[in-house]
């Protein structure tokens, strides 16, 4: 293990509290991450010496800002290997990149009979967006189907692609299964038919390497809140020739070239997509938990993750009654399970009692639970801040359910 996890702890504050009288075990980092001082550190440095509105003042705090705001846009672009720094849309979140890319993409390319592919094993806000541009354009949505493990079939997907599809939607990880999709594959089938492809980069962008350039995807999208960034910050990567030939999604100030009540004409790339005024405290502050991942090294992260999988896997996989949800050969650290004749809901307030965070019910992913035919299961997503020791008190936790409802 090459990494210190005790030091690191220290790094974030909310990690050393009790709850219920118990040492707080943080297992829903799937729904998002914690902060490290440092990343709050950079937010209260900005609203107590630097805040001013950016981009459209000549005066000296406008313009040190708008340096440090274009500044953490060329963070996320060397973080995720992007060609140009204008090819990073600062946005809300996974969720409104997705949006933007439905509508504006959608707008432009999307027509009646058309078609549209996303998988079985998709977040709603990689579904949602979709069907309503369906809906408004009067085209189909295509399910890719996945195996019992919780991986997609790549041969079914590759005779769902046809001459009426015109944009693929998939994720890089499942957030219920932890599956890792093999998108470097799904992007070269789809480009053989000049097939754009958009990646649902929610939770793979915290576990490993991003590098767009090398999967040559066409969108990638991603939160600032699970990758130990602020919340209400998002990216939206595209390749320039997507970007300048998509309308925009909202409108207002910034996003503007010239504007009379005849025309108004748009602004350039980024610009043009980023509407009003930016989230400029929470991008700097994402830029922050970059640096501090960097200073890591995603590399160990996804070493040590493996390690904390695999332990759990073997431990609490050995619980009689546990049936475990997602056994792809390639996950990140996602362990999705249900208990035999025990409501997840139940068991997850029981495991909270024991001041152990996990998540449950359908994850945002209602499909999915139709597909391994449960309503819900419960969800340990295990970050580099957590440990072994931590593990086993889930598994004693799981124990005390069982017995509970036994
Ligand atoms: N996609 C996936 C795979 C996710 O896990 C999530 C968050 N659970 C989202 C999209 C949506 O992210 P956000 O709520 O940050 O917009």
């Amino acid at each position: 293990m090459s990494l210190d996890v005790h030091k690191i702890r220290n790094d974030f504050p909310i990690l050393s509290q009790e709850v219920y009288k118990k040492p707080l075990v943080y297992f829903d980092n799937g729904a998002t991450t914690q902060k490290p001082q440092i990343v709050i550190d950079e937010e209260i440095k900005v609203y107590s010496q630097e805040n001013s509105n950016i981009h459209r003042g000549v005066h000296y705090l406008s313009e040190q800002l708008t340096q440090r705001y274009e500044d953490a846009r060329k963070t996320v672009q060397s973080f995720i290997n992007a060609e140009h720094n204008h090819e990073i849309v600062f946005t809300s979140g996974t969720t409104e990149a997705i949006n933007l890319v439905a509508f504006s993409f959608g707008e432009q390319y999307v027509a009646e009979g058309d078609e549209i592919i996303v998988s079985t094993m998709e977040h709603h806000a990689n579904i949602v967006p979709w069907q309503m541009l369906c809906d408004r354009k009067k085209a189909k949505l295509k399910i890719i189907p996945i195996n019992d493990k919780g991986e997609l079939l790549i041969d079914e997907y590759k005779k769902l692609i046809s001459d009426k599809t015109k944009i693929v939607a998939v994720n890089h990880v499942s957030n219920v299964l932890g599956t890792v999709n093999d998108i470097k594959q799904i992007i070269d089938i789809a480009h053989k038919y000049d097939i754009p492809v958009l990646i649902d980069g929610a939770q793979s962008i915290q576990h490993e390497k991003v590098d767009v350039k090398e999967y040559d995807c066409d969108f990638f999208v991603f939160s600032g809140h699970k990758l130990y960034g602020p919340t209400g910050i998002g990216v939206l990567y595209g390749k320039e020739k997507w970007l300048n030939s998509i309308p925009p999604y909202k409108t207002g100030g910034e996003m503007i070239k010239k504007v009379s009540f005849e025309k108004t004409t748009f602004n350039e790339l980024p610009f043009k997509f980023e509407a009003g005024t930016p989230n400029y405290t929470s991008a700097i502050g994402l830029a922050a938990a970059i640096n501090y991942i960097d200073n890591i090294g995603l590399d160990n992260i996804a070493l040590y993750e493996k390690e904390l999988l695999d332990y759990a896997t073997q431990k609490l996989g050995s619980i009689k009654g546990l049936n475990i949800i997602g056994t792809a050969d390639n996950k990140v650290s996602v362990f999705s399970f249900d208990l035999e004749n025990i409501h997840h809901y139940d068991a997850g307030m029981i495991i909270d009692k024991m001041g152990i965070a996990v998540r449950t019910g359908h994850h945002c992913a209602e499909p999915l639970m139709n597909r391994f035919n449960v309503e819900g299961t419960i969800r340990a997503s295990f970050s580099f801040y957590n440990t072994k020791e931590e593990i086993d008190k889930l598994y004693d936790a799981i124990l005390t359910v069982q017995q509970m409802f036994a």
